[in-house]
């Protein structure tokens, strides 16, 4: 079951250039910077009320967010959905046909169980599903 949007994924050139904007220019504060060395990316996560914004700015030329910024520019990258369960919803998702790029749960940032969806089942929309507990 879904919970609520945990975060939006942003793909930035540098999280370093970003802040200036999510921080002065909208006033949100940085919980936190962690490099995720299987993703090739940097996080960092602003909370906003129940949700957060997560800035991916990619560690490697060949990181997905590194090639996602060559070919569509900076922008939204991904929508994270909280769910109660990460494989349940993942085995719902396959049985109704959509294409998976992760068949069984990561590690994400903060530790947390993270899957995506394929956005050509998702109607462009790269979709995240992470597990509840918060970093
Ligand atoms: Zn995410």
């Amino acid at each position: 079951m879904l919970k609520k949007i945990d975060h939006l994924g942003i793909a930035v050139h540098s999280i370093a250039e970003a802040r200036y904007f999510y921080e002065t220019v909208l006033g949100l504060t940085c919980e936190k910077e962690e490099e995720v060395a299987s993703q090739k990316v940097r996080t960092a996560f602003f909370s906003l009320g129940e949700t957060h914004i997560e800035l991916l700015e990619p560690t490697a030329e060949d990181s997905p967010i590194a090639k996602f910024i060559a070919n569509r520019g900076e922008g939204i990258h991904h929508v994270a959905y909280c769910c109660t369960d990460v494989t349940k919803q993942l085995d719902q998702a396959r049985e109704h046909g959509c294409r998976l790029i992760n068949e069984t749960p990561i590690s994400g940032a903060g530790n947390k169980e993270v899957a995506f969806l394929h956005p050509k089942s998702s109607h462009g929309v790269l979709t995240e599903f992470c597990s509840g507990e918060q970093q």
